[in-house]
């Protein structure tokens, strides 16, 4: 059966276009810097971003990683969303291998952080205070609805940021869903950011890769970093060939996506049983409940929409994420919602 898979971005598969290009990658050592293809992916990105240098990393916890470790050293203190998922779902990386502490602050409905809960968070100078090092913002913000932050609300925590010494990253996994949604360029977007990392194998389709962006000195001690934690790969163009396409040819199209997450929207607001979130979509992920009365829970929908070739995740046993890619058709959104419908009417 060719399933409908709504779980993430991240189950898309590389198209045609990228096996070919990976097939015919031109390759070296990456480790020396010799891999033309992964030197051309890391200038085509640093270009688009409007940075001087780029880093491919095997990931974008890697990326987020190497930034946090480039930025703060053991013992300061990095302000972050407490949904943000350098909080949440990095596995503890910047305690365990950057003797980093977070501060958590609460992200407001909107995905940003309000300003004046940054101002007060920043530490002074006291014996006994951690050193406040960094700021990190996600942008599309993931748990809050992937909701864009806008250019303007960056550069406002920019500012902030430079007043007061700090440095401000951005996780940028799906910062082209969020410039393209806000039909501004990536470039004004982060461009109040010290350091941007930005993933390549979600909605952009590459099998695997992120991209760590910054200065050229920033981006030297991430390499060097990337060494340590085991990221130096070698032929590694292979890869790099297919993240080309992606930011050659995948970009645009992410409109597709928003415009099937809206009908996704549409369709399910119609179907008893479901209350999609009021502002929802905002981009490529459609965030809905079940209502009080609905006959089956978040498991049972689950178990039963995988015999009906829909994959699905659950946020609890109440709460859905469904997220549109480059592999669902509007063909696929109408069985999607059909199937819905069936179950729980
Ligand atoms: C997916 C994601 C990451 C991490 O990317 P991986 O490649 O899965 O490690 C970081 N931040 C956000 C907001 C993400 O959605």
């Amino acid at each position: 059966m060719e399933y409908i898979d709504l779980r993430s971005d991240t189950v898309t598969k590389p198209t045609a276009e990228m096996r070919e290009a990976m097939a015919n990658a031109i390759v070296g050592d990456d480790v020396y810097g010799d891999d033309p293809t992964v030197n051309k992916l890391q200038e085509m990105a640093a270009s688009m971003l409007g940075k001087e240098a780029a880093l491919f990393v095997a990931s974008g916890t890697m990326g987020n990683l190497l930034a946090l470790l480039v930025h703060c050293q053991r013992g300061d203190e990095v302000i972050v969303g407490n949904k943000s998922h350098i909080y949440l779902n990095e596995a503890g990386g910047m305690a365990a291998l950057g003797g980093i502490q977070a501060c958590p602050l609460e992200n407001q409905p909107d995905g940003t952080l309000a300003l004046d809960d940054i101002l007060v968070s920043i530490r002074t100078e006291d014996v006994h205070h951690p050193i406040t090092r960094l700021i990190c913002l996600e942008n599309t913000q993931n748990i809050c609805g992937g909701v864009p932050l806008t250019p303007a609300y960056t550069r406002q925590v920019g500012d902030l940021a430079r007043k007061n010494h700090l440095r401000l990253h951005v996780d940028g996994a799906r910062i082209f869903n969020s410039a393209v949604a806000q039909n501004v360029s990536v470039r004004e977007l982060v461009d109040p950011a010290d350091s941007v990392m930005f993933c390549l194998s979600k909605g952009l389709a590459s099998p695997v890769g992120s991209m760590l962006v910054g200065s050229k000195e920033f981006i030297a001690r991430a390499r060097h970093l990337r060494k340590m934690v085991g990221g130096g790969m070698r032929q590694v163009g292979v890869l790099a060939a297919a993240g080309i396409i992606s930011l050659e040819k995948m970009i645009e199209r992410l409109d597709d996506d928003h415009a099937r997450a809206r009908e996704l929207a549409n369709g399910l607001k119609q179907v008893k049983g479901l209350v999609v979130d009021a502002a929802s979509p905002f981009t490529n992920m459609v965030y809905l409940n079940l209502s009080e009365d609905a006959k089956l829970n978040a498991a049972q929908i689950i178990e039963e929409m995988e015999k009906r070739g829909v994959l699905l995740d659950a946020e609890n046993m109440r709460r859905f994420r469904l997220v549109t890619h480059c592999w669902v058709d509007s063909a696929g959104i109408s069985r999607v919602v059909n199937a819905f419908r069936e179950l729980l009417s």
